[in-house]
């Protein structure tokens, strides 16, 4: 079997691992938890940075940081994961569902001018693919009304909007870590907090609602209770093992670059025959070969498909069912029809890719893709 992901191994992970033990303390914010922020803020020049014990749960900060209240609204796009929507669902937001783009699954720019109103608090845009929004759209609409931008970049390490790293531009950003990602450590994620107006707060947040960060850092004589917070901090154990990966981020993401365009030039006579479509790059955009898919012309097509490569042990995958019609949503959404959501939702398919994928795999899956069009 070919599968549709393998979590890739420095070799470093363990190494870590035993030496954060061998240290004596691995609860969080110690030295693997600094080692991995500094590298975030010297790589991609962040302004601050707190490792998180997922994605979704630096999403829930956000939520918490933007003092969203029963009844504000947050605008995000349907085609997107649940944890999007959940962070501020579980606070008590309206949201109010946006569609995809045409020429690409991210949220269309053009259609949210039209949704905001007087009770829009924030927008929450998804670098699908790892593929940037058009931040300078986004930004500027936020900006003449009064909006917070959160960019839910779990896809989105080292990728780039004109030049500038993704989840370094909205109020807020967030990574995952996930084992599904470009570098991972299980389950893990990163809080991004580019206003300053958060940085004092999140740290609170993020330990408890306790002023323990400031307190160990000697600021202050004791620490207590000075807010709502959770536990948001990872242990070392978990930053340890993330650290071996950032150490490696740039042979993990050549290796995934070369299978991408590897796919690309394999698979770019589909789309010559109209066959299927291949992922869009937006000009704006750099590409962090975060995923490889094709646009299949229907939702029979796309099945037949996935049973055809797995008759011939290859694992491919799609995902989004639009969040506005889901099991929990459906009922609840009163928005427009969106129409690009729902037909990402039934024809995108996800190919194999992961760091260990190797060129002669990537040949074997693509002219097993040829050939099921061929005899179309
Ligand atoms: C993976 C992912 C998440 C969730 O990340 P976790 O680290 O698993 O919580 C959220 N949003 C998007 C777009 C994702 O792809």
């Amino acid at each position: 079997m070919i599968p549709f992901n393998k979590p890739y191994l420095t070799g470093k992970e363990t190494h870590y691992i035993e030496d954060a033990v061998k240290r004596g303390k691995i609860s969080g914010n110690g030295h693997y938890t600094k080692k991995c922020h500094e590298f975030f803020e010297t790589t991609y020049g962040f302004n601050k940075v707190l490792l998180t014990t997922s994605c979704t749960d630096a999403l829930e900060m956000c939520a918490i940081l933007l003092d969203i209240q029963p009844g504000d609204e947050v605008i995000l796009p349907s085609y997107t994961f649940v944890s999007t929507a959940n962070a501020f669902m579980l606070r008590g937001a309206k949201l109010v569902f946006a569609d995809s783009r045409n020429d690409h699954p991210g949220i269309d720019e053009e259609a949210l001018a039209k949704l905001v109103t007087p009770k829009t608090k924030a927008i929450v845009v998804v670098h699908y693919a790892g593929v940037a929004c058009d931040m300078g759209k986004i930004m500027d609409l936020a900006n003449k009304n009064d909006l917070f931008v959160v960019e839910d970049a779990a896809q989105g390490i080292d990728a780039t909007y004109k030049g500038k790293p993704l989840g370094g531009i909205g109020h807020l950003g967030c990574f995952s870590f996930h084992e599904t990602k470009n570098i991972q450590c299980g389950e893990g994620g990163l809080l991004i907090i580019n206003d300053n107006r958060f940085v004092e707060r999140a740290e609170i947040i993020w330990e408890k609602g306790t002023n323990r960060a400031a307190f160990f850092r000697g600021e202050i004589d004791k620490y207590g209770w000075v807010d709502v917070g959770s536990s948001f901090l990872p242990s070392e154990l978990n930053a340890a093992f993330l650290y071996a990966q950032l150490e490696n981020i740039r042979d993990i993401q050549d290796r995934r670059i070369h299978i991408w365009s590897l796919y690309k030039e394999q698979l770019n006579q589909l789309e010559s025959a109209q066959h299927a479509t291949l992922p869009h790059m937006l000009e704006h955009a750099s590409n962090n070969a975060h995923m490889f898919y094709l646009l299949c012309s229907s939702l029979e097509e796309r099945s037949a498909l996935i049973d055809h490569l797995k008759s011939k042990k290859i694992l491919s995958v799609f995902h989004y069912l639009s969040l506005h019609k889901s099991p929990y949503f459906a009922d609840r959404y009163q928005g427009n029809e969106l129409p690009n959501s729902d037909r990402y939702t039934d024809t995108l398919l996800r190919l194999p890719m992961y760091y260990e994928l190797t060129d002669d795999q990537v040949h074997e899956i693509a002219s097993h893709i040829r050939s099921f069009y061929q005899n179309q």
